[in-house]
């Protein structure tokens, strides 16, 4: 168990109404008692809040209250309170220094959390959860880490071990028998277990796809030739002025990326500058960035303005952008000025230049027509995504390795058994496959990997 008892200011570093300090181990009763004017805390029923006042010595420092937590119904498991002062980072700062003046010491990043994964409390993917669940930034990732922190991963592969355990219990067994030459664990069963959990692990594996979108968002590339109206659709669809919008060709020249929240879901949105053959050097550095912006993102919106004749540089541009996992969405814009048969004719040309599947949009960003049918199109990217049984998403990319890891492991195992291996190995090849399921709930994991993930918290959690 750990000796030392910790402290971290547990809310922003900044001016607010309230700030709280997270005090926890053993003696936070006895160090907050010495500072503490007010209640015996260590006699006060857990779960309670006292007010009083925390003194330095003779001097009064700030009116507070104090929260009471007794081992083991903690956040940690350990024995811990929470300090609400008034929210100064200076009286913050006053508290942390008594506090560790009088026994305490400061957390390092990550060292409540990481506490109560060592006492048990929560298994590590539920701890890395806690970390997503604080940096969410919309309501698809929230849902995602929530459900993580409730033990939705850890409950899923825990079965899946368990199962493996059985008859990897059996295959030893046999072990044991060597001499006998038996067969506990029926290799029939044990085959259409392993082919169970083949399907399972791949269907996480999938869903990391669409947990990676929910994480980190879906890199959307808004492309055309300068003048086609991206800037205008990036500040219709967001709303607000952010990008310089002029009818000069080649005036939006940095890449200005930004969010767009649909049906809960996040879209990077990449505003490049326009794609023309150009020997502006400045412009020129946009159109590599185009590229480069294109080749990481996953949807590419192509605008081509409504009125235009000759469509040869825009499908060329296309199919030079192209990729199998790209999805591609053309927009005509500036329909507004043009007769439908305009667009018709557009499409047309499109769809019979280029082969790939592509859904085709016509919009007016400055009569906001039809801007609902590119945001349907950029969300139902996102609902092909989800995976059919749904609600387990890997996230995380130490998972998503571990995963991959267990699945090649269990295909090993399976190959074993057609290939009437011996028993040694067959239990070898089990062994490996438990232990990297196992390090997905942190059953198995060193020192390094607990370090690099818990040092990536805030201190204070
Ligand atoms: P970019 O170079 O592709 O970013 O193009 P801009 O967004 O700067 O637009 C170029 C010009 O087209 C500006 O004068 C816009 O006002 C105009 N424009 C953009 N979208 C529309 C539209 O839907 N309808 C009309 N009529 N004009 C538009």
């Amino acid at each position: 168990m750990n000796q030392d008892t910790i402290c971290a200011l547990a809310t922003a570093n900044g001016i607010g109404a309230i700030g709280i300090i997270r005090v926890s181990g053993n003696e936070s009763f006895e160090i907050a008692n010495k500072i503490f004017e007010g209640k015996n805390l260590e006699k006060a029923e857990s779960h309670t809040v006292h007010y009083g006042f925390i003194k330095d010595e003779n001097e009064t420092i700030d009116e507070v209250m104090i929260s009471v937590f007794h081992a083991p119904k903690t956040f940690t498991t350990e024995n811990s309170v929470e300090i609400s002062f008034h929210g100064s980072p200076y009286i913050g700062k006053k508290i942390l220094e008594v506090l560790i003046k009088n026994g305490a010491r400061m957390a390092k990043a990550g060292e409540f959390t990481m506490r109560a994964f060592m006492n048990g409390r929560i298994d590590l993917s539920q701890a890395e959860s806690i970390a997503d669940l604080i940096a969410s930034e919309n309501e698809a990732s929230r849902k995602v880490a929530l459900n993580q922190l409730k033990g939705g991963i850890s409950n899923e592969i825990s079965f899946l071990r368990n199962d493996l355990l059985n008859f990897t219990s059996l295959i030893e067994l046999e072990l044991d028998f060597a001499e006998e030459d038996v067969e506990f664990a029926d290799r029939s069963a044990l085959k259409s277990l392993l082919h169970k959990i083949e399907d399972k692990l791949s269907s996480l594996i999938e869903s990391f796809q669409y947990g990676n979108a929910i994480k980190n968002g879906t890199a959307v590339a808004i492309i055309g030739k300068p003048n086609a109206g991206k800037s205008t659709l990036l500040n219709a669809l967001l709303k607000e002025e952010r990008a310089i919008v002029s009818n000069i060709a080649g005036t939006t020249r940095d890449t200005i990326e930004e969010i767009l929240h649909i049906k809960g879901h996040a879209f990077r949105l990449i505003d490049t500058a326009g794609l023309r053959e150009t020997v502006d050097e400045i412009e020129a550095i946009g159109v590599k960035k185009a590229k480069e912006k294109v080749e990481n993102a996953e949807i590419l919106v192509y605008l081509a303005d409504a009125g235009t004749e000759d469509l040869s540089e825009d499908i060329e541009m296309i199919k030079s952008l192209l990729r199998e996992d790209l999805k591609l969405i053309i927009c005509a814009t500036k329909i507004d000025e043009v007769i439908p048969t305009q667009y018709e004719k557009l499409e047309q040309i499109f769809r019979n230049a280029i082969s790939t599947d592509f859904d085709f949009i016509k919009i007016s960003a400055v009569e906001n027509q039809n801007l609902q049918d590119l945001k349907n199109e950029l969300s139902s990217y996102i609902e092909h995504l989800k995976s059919e049984e749904g609600n387990v998403v890997i996230t995380n990319q130490r998972h998503y390795e571990a995963l991959q890891k267990s699945l090649d492991s269990v295909n090993r195992v399976d190959e074993a058994v057609s290939s009437q291996i011996t028993t040694e190995l067959l239990a070898y090849e089990l062994r490996n496959a438990l232990e990297y399921l196992g390090e997905i709930s942190g059953e198995f994991s060193n020192d390094e990997v607990l370090g690099n993930i818990f040092s990536k918290f805030c201190i204070g959690k």
